[in-house]
C-alpha cells in the first residue's frame, strides 16, 4: 500500500507539472462505456431514472475536452467481469483507471506522454522507495523510451488470439501493440482515415508476464461518424443518447488514455496477484468487503 499511494501521487505529480488539471471521478450516470467485451450491468435507480455504474469515464473526458484542455481522472471502474477471470492475476471488479485525456492530441503525442511518464515514474520509485523494493526482491529496469512497436495484425499472425499474455511474457521492456482492428474495440476509437478498418489505437504490454497496462488513442469526434460507428456495431442509438446531443452540438478531436492503477502497482511490485496489490480488492465471482 506504501507503494501503491506513492504510485499515485507521482503520477498526479507528473502530470500537474505537465499542465493537467485532475477532475473528480464520475461515480453514476446514465451513460458508460459499453466496453467490448461482456460484462454484466451494474445499474442503480435514483429518483425513478437508471444510472449506471462507470465503466470508465470516456465519454466525460470527451465531454469534459469543451472546458478543459488537458485533464485527469483516478476513475474508480465496476466491472462485473466473468468469474473465470478471478485467476489471471490482472482482473478484479472494482479497479481504478488513472485517465488523461488531451484535446487536439493525436496517438503519437499520447505515446510520447505515456512513456515519459512511466519512465518519470518508475525512476521516482526506484530513488525514494529503494527499501520497499528490496523488501520485495524486486528488481525493476527503467524502460528506455521510445518503447518497442508492434502492429496487432502482426502479433496476432504471430501468436494467435492470446498474443497479449505471450507478447508481454517475452518481452523485457513495455511494448506498444498499435493499428487495432476496428471490430476489436469500442466505437468511440477512431478509424484510421489512412487505414480504414483499423484504429488509431494502441495498447501498452508489461514486460515479464504482467499483460496489458494501459489502452488509448484518438477518438470519434465528428458526430455523423459516431452514429455511423454505433450503427456498425447494431448497438442501440438510444442507449447514448445523453452523450449524442452533446456530440451533435460538436466535440472537440481529443486522444487520451486509461491505465490501470492496480495492473501498475502489480507490476512495480512484482506480485504474482493484483488483490495483494490493495486493501480491499474485488476479486471476480467471490464476496469481498
Ligand atoms: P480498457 O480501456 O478496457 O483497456 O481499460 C483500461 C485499463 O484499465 C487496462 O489497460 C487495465 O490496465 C485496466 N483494467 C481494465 N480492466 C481491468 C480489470 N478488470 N481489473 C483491473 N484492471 C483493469
Ligand atoms: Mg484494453
Amino acid at each position: 500500500m506504501g507503494i501503491h499511494s506513492k504510485i499515485r501521487k507521482l503520477f498526479a505529480d507528473y502530470l500537474r507539472s505537465k499542465g493537467f488539471i485532475e477532475l473528480p471521478p464520475v461515480i453514476l450516470s446514465p451513460i458508460t462505456d459499453p466496453l467490448n467485451h461482456p460484462t454484466a450491468a451494474a445499474q442503480v435507480k435514483c429518483y425513478g431514472k437508471t444510472y449506471q455504474l462507470m465503466q470508465s469515464m470516456i465519454f466525460h473526458k470527451q465531454i469534459a475536452m469543451l472546458y478543459l484542455d488537458k485533464i485527469f481522472v483516478f476513475s474508480p471502474n465496476i466491472r462485473i467481469e466473468p468469474s473465470r477471470l478471478r485467476r489471471t492475476g490482472r482482473h478484479l471488479f472494482e479497479f481504478t483507471q488513472l485517465d488523461v485525456e488531451v484535446r487536439n492530441a493525436d496517438r503519437e503525442e499520447v505515446m510520447k506522454l505515456c512513456e515519459e511518464m512511466i519512465v518519470n515514474v518508475i525512476k521516482s520509485i526506484k530513488r525514494e522507495d529503494g527499501d520497499k523494493l528490496e523488501f520485495l526482491k524486486r528488481r525493476l529496469i527503467i524502460p528506455d523510451p521510445p518503447f518497442k512497436r508492434i502492429t496487432y495484425k502482426e502479433v496476432y499472425k504471430k501468436y494467435g488470439k492470446k498474443f497479449e499474455i505471450i507478447v508481454s511474457k517475452k518481452a523485457d521492456a513495455p511494448v506498444w501493440i498499435v493499428d487495432i482492428p476496428i471490430d476489436a474495440r469500442e466505437f468511440y476509437d477512431r478509424e484510421d482515415p489512412n487505414n480504414p478498418g483499423f484504429l488509431r489505437d494502441m495498447d501498452l504490454i508489461y514486460p515479464e508476464g504482467y499483460g496489458e497496462a494501459l489502452s488509448g488513442g484518438e477518438r470519434e469526434y465528428i458526430y455523423e461518424r459516431i452514429l455511423y460507428r454505433i450503427r456498425k456495431k447494431n448497438m442501440d442509438i438510444s442507449r447514448f443518447k445523453e452523450y449524442l446531443r452533446i456530440a451533435k452540438k460538436g466535440l472537440y478531436p481529443s486522444a487520451g488514455f486509461g491505465l490501470g492503477i492496480e495492473r501498475f502497482t502489480r507490476f512495480i511490485c512484482g506480485l504474482k496477484r493484483i488483490e495483494d496489490t490493495t486493501l480491499f480488492p474485488k476479486i471476480p465471482g467471490r464476496l469481498c468487503l
